[in-house]
């Protein structure tokens, strides 16, 4: 398992959480605003943790599409 550490929303200070879509993609989410990182796919486990990995450290780099655009 991915040791997850997600600092605070970047948007808004919110709690982040990794989100997964029917066991193919991954992305942080803000559980407050809805700012996300972008979505990383994987086919197998290996490239799973791997995708894990890069959207904890996407979202600490507060590399996040906001949600409200234009703003
Ligand atoms: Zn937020």
């Amino acid at each position: 398992m991915v040791n997850i550490e997600l600092v605070p929303c970047p948007d808004c200070d919110g709690t982040g959480v990794l989100e997964y879509e029917e066991g193919w993609c991954v992305w942080a989410e803000c559980t407050c605003c809805g700012a996300r990182t972008a979505f990383l796919t994987f086919t197998n486990e290996e490239e799973k943790t791997r995708a894990e990995r890069g959207s904890v450290d996407l979202w600490n780099a507060r590399k996040v599409i906001h949600a409200h655009p234009g703003e």
